[in-house]
């Protein structure tokens, strides 16, 4: 295995010697977001009897109420969940949203329109679903400007009493937009709540924990993430995680649960140990995935791809778009990595239909957890221009192995 050619292992290590000051910059990153994850550990006493776990109701759960503590001490902000019960990352967004919107109100992404799985969740009206327009929730989106937030229509829609909550996204997802940083994402958030604070600002940020050396929480009500993304650290074998003000955390935690338990309730069974080592880990599996990225965007770049981002732009989420132009690229540039996967290295990826997808999607992913994407994977829906998205990797060499691979398949096909 791994036996590459002269060229590519040529082009690997000039690849290498060009991304050093990026590489050093991610490891700077690290070692600021680690430092602040085990201060959280020890201020909080985290103590293996906080490993046990319950059942049933789960009342009284020390275990869960500490890690809780410790998400909000790592986030920046007053209070966290931090479950295993959320279902997946659109889960916890919708949990947020129906948390924070009542019938007759308005919900608006500033950011264009949201990454696909949501767009489901907030419906169309008498759409018999359960959708934020069934329940009377009205939604309008504003499309970014020149890469950033129109504020000026934004400022015109939080004058008007019809927004009650402003979301932002941070990662492009699957559109060619720019992914927002956090200092963008806080002059947002401030700039709505200069002109009303009672609006409520939503972010979602999965695919940006960790890449920045703090997240987005000045001005910001609610944070919500998957945790078989960044903060799961590789080891979570499910979940998702809001956090943000005391007031809009138990709203959530409301929504989640029971109105009036919020999250007193909860089992945990054997979730525990996981979650919490999962998040430990996190700050340095954010670091390798972050390496993997790099090399592979100034690598493909130096193949002549448009690439995003560019290997020197500062990063705010895991995430790399290469456009392929065509649909075999794609596939090979998929195959390749799955070839190279520790898990289900044999599979061939093949484009099928995804339920909260529009088009067809093309998934490679030999993941210890099921659809992890904060290990390597790599996709892209059936669209031109055909852009593969590669994110994750939870070491560095191994990724790059997998990189070099997938660039001879697509040389040879
Ligand atoms: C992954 C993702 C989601 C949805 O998370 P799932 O766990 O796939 O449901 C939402 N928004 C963004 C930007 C994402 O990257």
């Amino acid at each position: 295995m791994f036996n590459f050619k002269e060229e590519t292992e040529v082009l690997s290590e000039k690849t290498l010697v060009e991304i050093k000051a990026q590489f050093d910059e991610a490891e700077r990153v690290k070692a600021v977001v680690q430092r602040r994850m085990l201060t959280a550990f020890i201020e909080n006493g985290v103590s293996s009897s906080h490993f046990g776990g319950t059942t049933g109701y789960g009342y009284d759960d020390r275990g869960r109420d500490v890690l809780d503590s410790v998400a909000a001490r790592v986030f920046g902000t007053e209070s966290a969940l931090f479950r295993h019960t959320f279902a997946s990352g659109t889960h916890t967004i919708t949990v947020a949203l129906f948390a924070l919107l009542r019938p007759g109100d308005g919900l608006l992404y500033a950011t264009g329109t949201p990454y696909d799985t949501l767009h489901k969740a907030i419906g169309k009206k008498g759409d018999g679903t359960g959708s934020l327009a069934d329940f009377g929730v009205n939604y309008e989106e504003i499309g970014l400007l020149n890469g950033e937030v129109d504020l000026e229509k934004l400022g015109e829609r939080c004058h008007s009493g019809e927004v009650q909550v402003v979301a932002l996204q941070r990662s492009c997802g699957y559109s060619d937009r720019p992914s927002l940083s956090v200092e963008k994402l806080e002059k947002v958030a401030q700039f709505v709540k200069s002109i009303d604070p009672k609006i409520y600002v939503f972010i979602d940020n999965c695919y940006g924990e960790f890449v920045e050396e703090k997240e987005p929480v000045t001005g910001v009500d609610l944070l919500a993430g998957s945790l078989i993304k960044n903060p799961g650290g590789g080891i979570a074998s499910g979940g998702g995680y809001l956090a943000g003000t005391k007031k809009a955390v138990e709203k959530a935690a409301f929504r989640a649960t029971v109105p009036g338990i919020g999250a007193e309730i909860g089992m945990t069974a054997h979730m525990l140990r996981e979650l919490y080592l999962g998040f430990y880990f996190a700050p340095g599996v954010v670091c390798e995935a972050v390496k993997s990225a790099i090399f592979a965007s100034r690598l493909f770049e130096n193949l002549g791809f448009t690439v995003r981002p560019n290997f020197t732009e500062k990063r705010t989420d895991i995430l790399l778009s290469v456009d392929t132009n065509s649909p075999s690229a794609l596939a090979s540039i998929c195959e390749g990595i799955q070839a190279a996967s520790p898990i289900d290295s044999f599979a061939t990826p093949i484009a099928a239909p995804m339920p909260g997808y529009d088009s067809d999607v093309i998934m490679a992913a030999g993941a210890f957890t099921s659809g992890s994407s904060i290990e390597l994977s790599c996709d892209g829906p059936m669209r031109p221009p055909y852009t593969a998205y590669l994110q994750g990797g939870l070491n560095f060499e191994a990724s790059r192995l997998a990189i070099l691979g997938a660039m001879e398949r697509l040389q040879r096909d």
